[in-house]
């Protein structure tokens, strides 16, 4: 087994918000895409791993090393990219790279140097300068700059516009095709990973719903369309989420196969987006009772 990520019943509470019981992994070379609506966890999660916060229980291993214990060799091997620009605003991008480039036992500046150029970034120019996609870019440069065998991206396309987004996605693939590299991704916009993740984990509400190689999902779960009357012959309590009205119903299921057989041709199975899964586990959580 090579988990290069792992938590395990891993929980942290706040006043209003508690993230419970997390178990997550990742195994070498994939790429995983973090979903869950506002508010419902991510950064918390992604927080934790980076031990920038402490966890209330649970154990938090990268590498397989203990993310408090080692926390310094983990960094070492892992490249950040955060939600909001974390650096100093006054700075140049070349005052910046001279000051993180020490902490990296791996930097490669002419890795360095390619992206600056590929990205069109001016070294000279003062981080507040910048406009969100670059600063992004810079984030990813760095991140991308000292061999690091995990990246950790937390919201890194939120806010961008659609070109640098492709863009940056397109870096991603194309680092991910030739090297061994694991990516931990959390993003609210789905279509981000339609191309790129290997696995997809959903947290609502600080709770992970599941964690499942994205092909499998695609495949097992559906989307069902058909009259009330037969929204009447199902047992509710199978559906992810509902939506109706006076006509008829639209709800997710987890199972194609029992669909298929319970319904036959009697109503419209489609083949869900990652969009649709989101929304409907999402809905799930404000239902009172019967989904
Ligand atoms: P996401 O990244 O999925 O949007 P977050 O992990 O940032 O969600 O936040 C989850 C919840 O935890 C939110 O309701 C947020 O208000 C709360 N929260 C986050 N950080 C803190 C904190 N330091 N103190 C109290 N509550 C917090
Ligand atoms: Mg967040």
């Amino acid at each position: 087994m090579s988990n290069i990520l792992e938590m395990t019943n891993v929980s942290k509470r706040y006043k209003d918000f508690s993230l419970k019981n997390v178990n997550l992994s990742l195994e070498k070379g994939y790429i995983m895409g973090f979903i869950g609506p506002n508010g419902s966890g991510k950064s918390t999660t992604i927080r934790l791993m980076m031990n920038l916060i402490k966890k209330d229980s649970g154990t938090i291993k990268l590498f397989g090393l203990d993310s408090e214990k080692h926390e310094l060799a983990i960094k070492d091997r892992i490249g950040f990219v955060y939600d909001e620009n974390h650096f100093y605003e006054d700075l140049t991008i070349q005052e910046i790279k001279d000051f993180v480039r020490p902490f990296y036992t791996k930097w490669d500046e002419e890795i360095f140097e390619k992206y600056v150029d590929q990205f069109e970034l001016s070294s000279k120019k003062k981080i507040k300068e910048l406009s969100k996609g670059m600063k992004m870019k810079f984030s990813l440069a760095v991140a991308l700059s000292h061999h690091a065998e995990l990246l950790i991206m937390d919201e890194p396309t939120s806010g961008l516009d659609p070109l640098v987004r492709s863009e940056l996605l397109e870096v991603l693939q194309s680092l991910l095709e030739d090297e061994n590299k694991s990516v931990f991704f959390s993003t609210h916009i789905t279509s981000d990973l339609d191309k790129i993740a290997d696995y997809i984990t959903l947290i609502n509400n600080g709770i992970i719903q599941f964690t499942k190689p994205k092909d499998e999902l695609l495949e097992e779960y559906c989307i069902v369309k058909g009259g009330i009357d037969k929204l009447d012959e199902a047992n509710r309590e199978k559906w992810i989420g509902l939506r109706e009205n006076a006509f008829g119903f639209e709800a997710l299921s987890s199972n194609k196969q029992e669909v298929r057989q319970h319904f036959g041709d009697s109503v419209m199975i489609e083949r869900p987006t990652l969009e649709d899964i989101l929304v409907f586990f999402t809905r799930r959580a404000d239902r009172v009772s019967s989904y």
